[in-house]
């Protein structure tokens, strides 16, 4: 095990605390990339929990309409883009007949 750690050192042989300072040196290593490695895996879920919700509302909208719609609107039948909430509300206005969620204070103003 140790001979193919460290195949450099020759007299691993008769020097075993020269073996063992090279083995934890590299086991040392293998820490500090895991630990690095794992910071990174929660630093990037962090930034991806912060930028969308985990559960995004999926409305559809049409190629030719102005309204966006939730599945199963008759609208839908020529043809049916899925796209999210926010970014829906933002170009396309709710469809008057199937309901669609608003985004926030939109929806006091729309619900009539
Ligand atoms: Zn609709």
């Amino acid at each position: 095990m140790c001979r193919s750690l460290a195949p450099e050192l020759e007299s691993w042989e008769s020097n075993p605390m020269a073996c063992r300072r090279i083995f934890e040196g590299r086991l040392a290593i293998l820490v500090v990339i895991v630990a690095v490695l794992a910071f990174a895996r929660v630093t990037h879920q962090t930034a991806a929990a912060a930028g969308s919700p985990a559960r995004e509302t999926i409305v559809y909208v049409t190629k030719t309409g102005t309204k966006y719609h939730v599945d199963g609107c008759q609208y839908l039948r020529q043809s049916k883009i899925p796209m999210p909430l926010s970014q829906a509300a933002r170009m396309y206005g709710p469809c008057s007949r199937c309901r669609p969620p608003v985004l926030g204070p939109l929806f006091a103003v729309n619900a009539d």
